[in-house]
């Protein structure tokens, strides 16, 4: 069975599927080796998505600190909360988790970007300083992910237009896209002012708002 799921093509080795309870809601799991750096990817699904159109869809980079610490020093948490859930009231969707820390430099070097940011640097500051590139995810593996599991269009849960032009560029039909609103706290406040003024994050252009800041 497991030798269905291989695409060498792409270099990606898909695993089995498994059923993943979770507080958010009750998922299928699925994960993708890639061959050219061997990370370990997971997809988590909702439904029929196979040959599905307007399937939602979360593209959701790991962050560590957030994810898992609970860190209030960015939204990624909420956002990853509120797509699952969101996938679970639909009963149908995809959250792809790709392992490519603090926007693909790293946890170390995140961490060292903290640390200029305490010291008054924006985010955006912080990476250059450190002689980062401020966006170093690359879309080609989320697309093949999508690819793989057949899915002919989504609508997309994103903020980030970067994240919605690499998709495209890739090849993935998007129809539509949901915005996520984050109600910001006193620690990620300047961060997610920064997102939205810097890296140009969109949180109004759309009429269905997913989240807190929705009334
Ligand atoms: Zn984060």
């Amino acid at each position: 069975m497991q030798s269905d799921f291989k695409d060498q093509s792409n270099n990606i080795t898909m695993s089995d599927q498994a059923d993943l309870p979770s507080e958010f809601g009750t998922f299928t799991i699925v994960g993708f080796l890639e061959h050219g750096t061997g990370k370990e990817h997971s997809a988590i699904m909702k439904g029929r998505i196979e040959g599905e159109e307007n399937v939602p869809c979360r593209i959701h980079s790991e962050c560590h600190t957030g994810d898992v610490l609970g860190s209030l020093r960015c939204d990624c948490r909420k956002q990853l909360e509120l797509a699952l859930r969101y996938i679970e009231e639909q009963g149908k969707g995809v959250l792809v988790y790709l392992r490519q820390e603090g926007r693909g430099i790293g946890l170390i070097n995140k961490i060292n970007a903290y640390r200029l940011q305490q010291d008054g640097l924006d985010t955006v500051e912080a990476n250059v300083e450190l002689g980062l590139p401020p966006e170093a995810r690359n879309y080609a593996f989320a697309a093949s992910v999508l690819k793989l599991l057949k899915v002919k269009s989504i609508s997309l849960i994103s903020n980030n237009p970067a994240k919605f032009e690499g998709l495209k560029k890739e090849g993935i039909v998007i129809t539509s896209r949901i915005p996520v609103a984050i109600e910001s706290n006193a620690f990620n406040r300047e961060y997610l002012n920064t997102k939205q003024s810097r890296l140009h994050h969109q949180f109004n252009d759309s009429k269905e708002v997913l989240g807190e800041r929705h009334s």
